[in-house]
């Protein structure tokens, strides 16, 4: 029997902002799912330019 390892187990969907856990305005770009405001403050932090 086999048993095969699942890497993204909680690494799930139906979860919120990975920083906050809030399920409003979630922005899910660039691989990763953050809230507005998460995502704002974060991007100011590695680098990504505001686009609108
Ligand atoms: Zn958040």
């Amino acid at each position: 029997m086999q048993v095969k390892l699942q890497p993204k187990k909680n690494f799930g969907h139906s979860q919120g902002c990975v920083r906050c856990g809030r399920k409003r305005g979630l922005v899910r770009r660039y691989g990763i799912r953050m809230c507005r405001q998460c995502f704002r403050e974060t991007a100011e932090k590695i680098g990504f330019r505001k686009y609108s």
